[in-house]
């Protein structure tokens, strides 16, 4: 089993949590006879699960976090790590990728493992009490776990039209990640939620020309975004216009977009084409693991606790009557999961874990 394990950073300025997380120096190997029994094992290391290591560290626990991915930062640093977001408790705006930084380096004031590039196949809760979590590299032991894996699998949801999948990476995309490739180039921007509108917003600085096309009558991104992009130089189209065809052979040539209503086709010139328009819930294996599941979520109660003893949820992945998807209403919910898995770990414990600031550093 590789493992990564964190210390405590020596300071608090510049984590790249990037480079750190893929980091090999604190690699240790452990046999298959030698079995350690983590306290709490949370999967998925997003905004949620990385806060859930650090609460788990504060509650005294041995924590572990196994990650899909080779690094961690969930959907922020998968989908949107250039975006600002706006709505986190006490960021009037912060860069995704730069609060996966931070949410990291909280997390790592506790020595905690990290099992990164490792994705959990199997969740089976031996007579014991101990839940095994199996992946392919190995299985991982745990007296109690919080599944915090998002989405699943990120599936971004795709147009049944000829040419689409020949042409993804070859000037059509789901997500950017590099702003700068796109300077001076021809933008066609397909949706009328967040993503598409903070992309546009983003883009419009450097791009040569961008169009944005949108099926509705209304936009579903916040009024200020939509307010700031009208005002800009990128161009909207909308309601009822779809693309029609993609055209193209070894890159994106050109997209031809009608209006469903009238008819009416225009023929965009563009250099590359961004599909803004949902992502398909794939939870891949997690719904063998004898779960509730409700329309692809983990029906939690409200102390985050699944129908298996011993097992939690948090983040995006869950449902119940107050659900809202979120960073800060996951974050609340992963120590909500923390402090009840303490108090069945130890019913000696309190729950309520006391104020952070109270706390000798
Ligand atoms: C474009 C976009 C913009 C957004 N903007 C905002 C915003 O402004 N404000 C806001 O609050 N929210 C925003 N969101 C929503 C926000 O990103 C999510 O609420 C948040 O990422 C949920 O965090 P999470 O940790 O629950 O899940 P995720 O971030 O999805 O992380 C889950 C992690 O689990 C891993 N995983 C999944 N399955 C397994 C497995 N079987 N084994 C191991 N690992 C696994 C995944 O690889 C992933 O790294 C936005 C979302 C998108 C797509």
């Amino acid at each position: 089993m590789v493992e990564v394990k964190l210390n405590k950073p020596k300071s608090s300025a510049g984590v790249d949590t990037s480079g750190a997380l893929k980091g090999s120096s604190r690699t240790e190997m452990k046999s298959g006879s030698d079995i350690d029994v983590f306290d709490i094992t949370i999967i998925g290391a997003g905004p949620v699960g990385l806060y859930g290591m650090y609460y788990a560290g504060l509650r005294g626990a041995k924590a572990k976090v196994i990650e899909g991915l080779p690094s961690v930062g969930g959907g922020l640093a998968a989908l949107y790590p250039e975006k600002l977001v706006y709505d986190i408790a006490g960021f009037p705006q912060v860069r995704a990728k730069e609060y996966v930084g931070m949410a990291y380096r909280q997390a790592a004031y506790y020595q905690g493992s990290y099992a990164l590039g490792q994705k959990v196949r199997e969740l089976n809760r031996r007579d014991d009490g101990v839940i095994e979590l199996v992946t392919k590299r190995g299985v991982h032991y745990s007296r109690t776990v919080i599944i915090a894996c998002g989405m699943g699998a990120f599936v971004p949801r795709r147009l049944d039209l000829t040419n689409v999948r020949e042409l993804e990476g070859k000037g059509i995309y789901y997500s950017i990640g590099n702003f700068e490739r796109f300077k001076d180039k021809r933008l066609l921007i397909v949706g009328g939620g967040d993503s598409a509108f903070d992309y546009v917003m983003a883009l419009e600085p450097i791009a040569k020309e961008i169009n944005l096309i949108h099926r509705s009558a209304t936009f579903a991104a916040h009024e200020e975004s939509v307010e700031k992009v009208k005002t800009s130089s990128a161009s909207l189209h909308y309601p009822f216009w779809e693309v029609k065809e993609i055209h193209g052979t070894d890159w994106i040539e050109a997209v031809t977009a009608v209006q469903t209503q009238t008819g009416e086709e225009k023929y965009f010139e563009v250099d590359a084409c961004l599909f803004n328009i949902g992502f398909l819930a794939n939870l891949g294996p997690i719904k063998t693991w004898g779960l509730e599941i409700w329309r692809n979520s983990i029906k939690v109660d409200e102390f985050m606790r699944s129908n298996i003893e011993g097992v939690y949820a948090a983040g995006d992945i869950v449902t119940h009557a107050g659900k809202i998807k979120l960073i800060t209403t996951g974050c609340g919910e992963i120590a909500i999961a923390v402090n009840h898995a303490k108090t069945y770990l130890d019913p000696t414990a309190k729950l309520n874990p006391g104020h952070s600031s109270h706390l000798k550093r």
